[in-house]
Formats: structure tokens, C-alpha cells, sequence
């Protein structure tokens, strides 16, 4: 049975996740949060409290396993969600993210985990990098001040409380990082849509996305 993939990658904070989730449910795909392993890793690297800078002491990752129960991961059996948001771990994602054996590893587990199945994969390397025959390719992007404000709304309804002026510096430095890393940086996909989302409302993205998908299965184009 052929299957359909859909790539989203964008920035810290266009609303990827949010979006790609509801994508994943309208549609019945599977969701894997690709940032949400990054993020795993690094919080496993914090609580074993190995140095950050030593991309050796990272070959715990190849005794980790991840897994996805509706969109949500769980590291080694254990429901990460809430933890990998704390602020400690956004501070070093993109540092331990920069690791090339680090990416090897998490981008076979990620193209595993789309083997064979209907998907919708958020991240900043799927659409060039980790899925590049993607049946769709999305690029979101936002204002800074937009993304901002929805990472803050995000953490109070995760129950974390933060301050606007740290949320813009950090999504500022992570996607400088980001982007200049050498190995595989954060890229648009040649043949991805862009969708800037900096006045559209999450549900406005998804109709679009939605909306792009069924014309493109029904008419081919
Ligand atoms: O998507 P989210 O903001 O949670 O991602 C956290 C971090 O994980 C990013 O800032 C980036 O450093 C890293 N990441 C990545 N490649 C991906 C997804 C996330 O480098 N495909």
C-alpha cells in the first residue's frame, strides 16, 4: 500500500508541533516530533549529568528507545513531554543537536519510524535531510515577536511560567545555532511551500495544509 508523507520543518516557535499535530489527527497519520527527541537526549545528557561538551559521552543514545502513543514521546518508557520543555534543556538542545554522531543516530531511528507509514514529521532537516521524497514539504515561518508569544502561551499551558524578553533572546540564539550548524543545518527544502504563519490563526495553517493535501491527491497538482 503506498503511503503519504508530510514534512514540516520552520524555526523555533512558527507553530510546527502545534500544527503538525492536528494535521496528523485530521488526516489519521502518525506524528513524530522530531525537536522532541533532540530534546529527550539532551534532558537524558543533563540527568546523567555527563559533559555537554564531549559529543563522546553521548553513546548512551544508542541504548535509548524512543516510541510515539498519539504524538506523545516516551524515552525509554517514560512520558518525557513535560520535562524536556523545562528551560534547561531548551538552553542546551541546540548545542547537543549539533552533534553529527548525535543526528546519525536520531535520523535512523526518525526514518524508521516512518517506514511504511502515513506520517507527519516536524523538525528542521526533514524536508531536505530525513524524508526528502516527501509527498508534501511545508516551511513554516513567523515574526519573531509572534513566535514568542505563542512559545509563552505554550509553556503557561504546560504549566511552566516564563518571561517574554528570555523567550525571544533564546529563539533567537537557537535558530542563529541552528542555522549555522554545519551538519544539516536548519534549511528550507528546495520544493517546500512556505507558509508564513506570523497572522494566521493555528486552524487557518492546518485548513491550508488540509486543504493543499486533498486537492493535491484529488487533481494532482
Ligand atoms: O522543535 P523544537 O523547538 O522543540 O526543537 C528543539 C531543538 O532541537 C531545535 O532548536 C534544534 O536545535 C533541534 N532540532 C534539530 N533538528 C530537528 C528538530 C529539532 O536540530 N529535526
Amino acid at each position: 500500500m503506498p503511503h503519504t508523507q508530510i514534512a514540516i520543518d520552520g524555526p523555533a516557535g512558527a507553530g510546527k508541533s502545534t500544527i503538525a499535530k492536528l494535521v496528523a489527527s485530521e488526516l489519521g497519520f502518525i506524528y513524530i516530533d522530531t525537536g522532541a527527541m533532540y530534546r529527550a537526549i539532551t534532558l537524558k545528557a543533563l540527568r546523567l549529568k555527563i559533559d555537554l561538551n564531549n559529543e563522546e559521552a553521548f553513546s548512551f543514545i544508542y541504548e535509548t528507545n524512543f516510541s510515539f502513543k498519539d504524538g506523545t514521546l516516551f524515552m525509554d518508557g517514560e512520558d518525557v513531554s513535560r520535562a524536556i520543555r523545562e528551560d534547561d534543556v531548551s538552553k542546551n538542545v541546540s548545542l547537543v543537536a549539533s552533534y553529527i554522531s548525535v543526528r546519525k543516530e536520531l535520523v535512523n531511528i526518525q526514518q524508521d519510524l516512518a517506514d511504511d507509514k502515513d506520517v507527519v514529521m516536524d523538525g528542521r532537516d526533514i524536508g531536505y535531510h530525513v524524508l526528502p521524497n516527501a509527498d508534501y514539504k511545508y516551511y513554516l515561518t513567523a515574526s519573531i515577536e509572534k513566535r514568542a508569544e505563542r512559545r509563552f502561551h505554550d509553556n503557561l499551558s504546560r504549566g511552566i511560567k516564563s518571561d517574554m524578553d528570555t523567550i525571544k533572546e533564546e529563539i533567537r540564539r537557537r535558530d542563529h545555532f541552528d542555522s549555522n550548524r554545519e551538519y544539516t543545518p536548519l534549511k528550507k527544502a528546495d520544493d517546500a511551500k512556505v507558509i508564513d504563519t506570523s497572522h494566521l490563526a493555528i486552524d487557518e495553517v492546518v485548513g491550508l495544509i488540509i486543504q493543499n493535501v486533498r486537492e493535491e491527491e484529488v487533481y494532482g497538482f
